[in-house]
């Protein structure tokens, strides 16, 4: 499922830092959940946030009506399928 502009930002550093180039943190989040822009502009987010932000923004797979990811690393037997 999606999240939205706020449920990326409570899962973000909330840093302030400037390091993904945005001025205004919130604006981030608005493109993260948009698909605009890209977890990499964030290098201090942690894992744990970056597995949620991932598992949220992966599609389902086409023709698959059991679930997305977790389906696709079921079917194929490991655990690092990629996004
Ligand atoms: S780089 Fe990460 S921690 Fe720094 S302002 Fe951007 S989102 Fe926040």
């Amino acid at each position: 499922m999606a999240l939205t502009g706020l449920e990326i930002f409570k899962l973000l550093p909330k840093t302030n830092c400037g390091a993904c180039g945005v001025a205004y943190l919130p604006g981030l989040c608005h493109g993260l959940a948009a698909g605009k822009t890209d977890l990499s502009k964030c290098p201090y987010i942690s894992d744990e946030a970056r597995a949620k932000l991932v598992e949220a923004s992966t599609p389902p797979s086409p023709g698959n009506h059991r679930g997305g990811a977790s389906a696709l690393k079921n079917r194929r037997g490991n655990r690092d399928v990629p996004p």
